[in-house]
């Protein structure tokens, strides 16, 4: 984003690396505060380059301070939402993609707002340096990022790769890639792409449901046309090929895709596969229908006894609406 303007302006080398020291990681808060520059050169800037694409509107704590939900909003005037998980050591960003999400899972939130619009490179960045200037303050960095907020990945690849690039570029954020995480409800075609592109991260397939039958009723937009086959086809090439562990989501949803039946079921899917199951136990919201699972302990041990490593996320910021799936600018789906 900033390349246009030292070329246009024939910058020296040395401007980019002031320029990239101060923004990324000195991680300065305004055009202002880029005082290597001349005051001239740092104006013209100013008025060329927006400072944040994003608009902060407010910012929610949950009960026990360990995650901050930030509702921005975009120039074309739709809103996302955004949420810093602070878990020990860890301090992930979540980060959306879209405002709202075309995919409409019938148990998530955000599905139900349909697209609004899909963000810049620079929009899915912004987010993650909100939180990083915010951490500063307390002498904490971003140490994960999880590309698991509003939106499908896959279907705005070309920004999220981009952002993937800035975020891990030793010269700008320099995040390891180890600890950056996208996950995709599985766009097979999308996935073919984004394996090709070797950006290193990590990746998670949003499951919760071991059969096609069951998958096409509760992501239908996506699995009807992606079939577990043809998931799995490209997921084991991409095993073969980088021998990393896959995470496959599970949100557990009472009645629907959590008796022992279907924790056996997952377990046969999963055999002789690199994979983590992380168990997810669904933030129930008033407008969709779905409940709480009763059977994690018991799901997560039929897993394990077959030889599946499992893990339950903790969920964080169920109260503030900014656990998994919850993500709907707080205005009900219904
Ligand atoms: S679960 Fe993910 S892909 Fe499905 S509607 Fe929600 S945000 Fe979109």
């Amino acid at each position: 984003m900033f390349e246009q303007f030292l070329k246009k302006y024939n910058l020296p080398k040395y401007r980019r690396v002031q320029l990239y020291t101060e923004y990324y990681k000195n991680l300065i808060s305004s055009w202002e505060e880029l005082t290597t520059w001349p005051l001239q050169l740092r104006e013209q800037l100013e008025k060329e380059v927006p400072f944040s694409s994003l608009t902060f509107v407010s910012s929610t704590q949950s009960k026990h301070g360990d995650s901050i939900k930030v509702l921005f909003k975009t120039p074309k005037n739709n809103y996302i939402e955004s949420v810093l998980i602070k878990e020990r050591e860890r301090n992930t960003v979540c980060v959306s993609c879209m405002s709202g999400c075309p995919v409409g899972c019938i148990f998530c939130a955000s599905g139900q707002m349909g697209l609004n619009e899909t963000l810049s490179s620079k929009q899915i960045l912004d987010q993650i340096l909100y939180f990083a200037r915010y951490l500063k303050r307390f002498n904490e960095r971003v140490s994960n990022i999880v590309y698991m907020g509003m939106g499908e990945p896959l279907l705005n690849l070309e920004s999220v790769s981009h952002s993937i690039l800035d975020i891990t570029d030793m010269d700008k954020m320099g995040i390891s890639k180890r600890r950056v995480t996208l996950s995709t409800s599985g766009y097979v075609q999308q996935l073919r792409s984004f394996i090709d592109m070797k950006l290193g991260v990590k990746l998670a397939i949003s499951l919760h449901s071991p059969n096609q039958k069951l998958r096409d009723s509760l992501m239908p937009t996506v699995s009807k046309e992606n079939s577990l086959i043809d998931l799995f086809n490209v997921l084991d090439e991409y095993t073969r090929e980088t021998n990393k562990r896959i995470t496959y989501e599970y949100v557990l949803l009472r009645g629907i895709n959590d008796s022992i039946e279907h924790a056996k079921e997952l377990a046969n899917l999963l055999k002789n596969r690199i994979a983590l199951v992380n168990l997810i136990n669904y933030n129930e919201n008033e407008c969709l229908p779905f409940k709480k699972s009763k059977n994690t302990p018991l799901f997560k041990t039929i897993l394990e006894e077959r030889g599946i490593t499992c893990t339950i996320r903790k969920s964080l910021g169920e109260d503030i609406k900014g656990a998994c799936g919850q993500l709907a600018v707080n205005k009900p789906p219904c």
